[in-house]
Order: C-alpha cells, then structure tokens, then sequence
C-alpha cells in the first residue's frame, strides 16, 4: 500500500533566477535542488524529471482573473473542484460560507476516511486557538476547516510535547517564546522532518499545513525569506532521510505564488511548484497541471496498492 506525506507551503511560486528578488534564488536549498538533479525551483526551468524527483508546474490562476487567493486554491487541492470559477473570484485567506461549504462535502480527507484509510492533520494548535474558534473570534482556514469536517483531530500543544505533531516555525521556539508554553521541547528543523516521517509511517495520508513562507512573503524581507526557506528544506531533509521513499509518495505543493518575488506586495499570478518524490511520483507528475488534479493524484496513487 503507497503511503502519501504532502508538505503544504502556502504562497511558494516559481519565479525569476534572480537572488536580488527571488528569495528561492537566493537560498541555499541543499535538499531541494540535490533532489531536482541540481535544478533550480524557478519558472525557467520548467517540468523537472531528476532521476529522484519529478517538478511540474502547476497553475494557480484556474482561468480566473486576478491574483490566487489562499482559501479558493486551497479549497481547489483539498476537493478537486475549481473554486475560484464557481465562487466567480479568488478569494481568502479565510473561507466564506460557500467555500466552507464545499469543505464540508467530498474531500481528499472525507474519500480516504470513508475508504477506511488513516488521515492525519499533523499541525498543532495551542489552546488560544480553540478558545478563539469557540467564541467565535477566529475561523478556521480552508485546510483545518476540511480537516474539522472530516472527522479528523486537530492537534494540541500535548501532541506537539509527545512529538506527535509538527508547529508552522518546525522547531516549536515560537511557542516558547510567545505562545506561553516554555516547556515545549526545542527541534532543529532536521528533527521536525523526521517526526513528519514517523507520523507518516503509522498513516496512509499525512498533510503538514506550513503557512511561514506566505508570512514571509507578506513580509517581503529577504533575508527572513531566506532563513524560512532554508529551514524547510533542512525539515524536507529529516523528513526524506527517514520516510521509506518505496513506500511513500511526498508531496511538496502550494496554493498561490508569493515568496518568490519581493517587487510584489502580495501574492503573484506565477504557476506553483508541485514536487513530487518518492513511490507513485512519476504517474502523479503526468497527471498535475492545475490545483484541482493534485486530490484525484494522491487518491490514485493511495489507491493503487
Ligand atoms: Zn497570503
């Protein structure tokens, strides 16, 4: 049976080859680029096909106008369908009604459920968070929204202590530091990775939701741009050394583009990488052009045991 660990990076777009105002140009991405056969993750390198990892560009636009928004892209990956064209715009970051909607009908999350196999949301909340949701002062995102709706727990600050969760920053400072758990154990991002693959091991699905890099490209520093993507790929490192890759499709995707272009304010209409590793990445490569043909993709290849 094929495994399949999807690393969600929100806003991560291909981009110029340029470091002056590419923040992926500009990092050191030892993971990510040895594994696309020394290939950059901008737009000019186009489809990848390494001998360890498939890159297909992927669109975000979905033959809509204006910039891809975070809650119709991602509502696009997590049910298949073209959000943003039935809502008649992009729209986010959070879901309205008619995209929390189609959240709570057929998912990636709800079809592996009903077919019996194990899903994890691995992303931990701390306590405030469910406080805030149950006074109703903060909704959900589109990915805990559909994660909720499936029947799937969302993780807690004790998960996160167990190892059994991951946090958006990888080594849990945050928390230390801002989110009033002082004793939360410190990770190096290496070790954030391998706890994705442990998780992985004992799921069919693992869906890790990292929204640092749309912070990041809000921000539109970049040398925090650079320092968050250098932490991802050292936590993409963890996670292949330790995930069985026979076994186990990794999906590395996003929902819009963003870091990749300082000049920008806000997000960009640039196509998404899709990186695809390990069991199964061959045949999902072929079938990703657009956001909508990542969730029938996981299904087949979760499928075809
Ligand atoms: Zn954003």
């Amino acid at each position: 049976m094929t495994k399949v660990a999807i690393v969600f990076l929100d806003g991560v777009g291909l981009g110029e080859d340029d470091p002056l105002v590419n923040p992926v140009a500009a990092a050191r991405l030892p993971v990510l680029t040895g594994a696309l056969g020394g290939r950059r993750l901008v737009a000019g390198s186009g489809r990848i096909d390494a001998p360890r990892a498939s890159m297909v560009p992927t669109d975000a636009g979905l033959g809509v106008k204006g910039r891809p928004q975070s809650a119709t892209g991602q509502t696009a990956l997590l049910t298949g369908r073209n959000a943003p064209l039935i809502l008649g715009e992009h729209f986010g970051p959070r879901p309205n009604a008619a995209l929390r909607a189609m959240l709570e009908g057929p998912t990636l999350f709800t079809r592996l459920v009903a077919e019996g196999r194990t899903v994890a949301f691995v992303n931990a909340y701390p306590q405030g968070y469910f406080d805030a949701v149950a006074r109703g002062k903060r909704l959900h995102g589109a990915i805990p929204q559909a994660a909720q709706a499936a029947g799937l727990r969302l993780r807690t600050a004790g998960d996160l202590a167990a190892g059994q969760a991951l946090s958006v920053d990888l080594t849990n400072a945050a928390w230390r530091s801002a989110m009033g758990y002082p004793d939360m154990p410190l990770w190096t991002p290496w070790e954030a990775g391998q706890v994705l693959a442990r998780l992985s091991a004992v799921h069919d699905l693992v869906f890790f939701d990292n929204w640092a890099t749309d912070v990041a490209g809000h921000g539109g520093k970049l040398a925090e741009s650079v320092r968050v993507l250098e932490e991802i790929d050292a936590f993409l490192g963890g996670l292949l050394a330790a995930v069985d890759l026979e076994n186990t499709l990794v999906a590395i995707i996003s929902d819009h583009g963003n870091i990749e272009d300082l000049r920008a304010k806000g997000h960009t209409e640039n196509l998404v990488p899709t990186m695809l590793i390990g069991a199964g990445r061959q045949r999902a490569a072929d079938a990703i052009t657009d956001l909508t043909h990542v969730m029938p993709a996981v299904l087949d290849v979760i499928r075809d045991a």
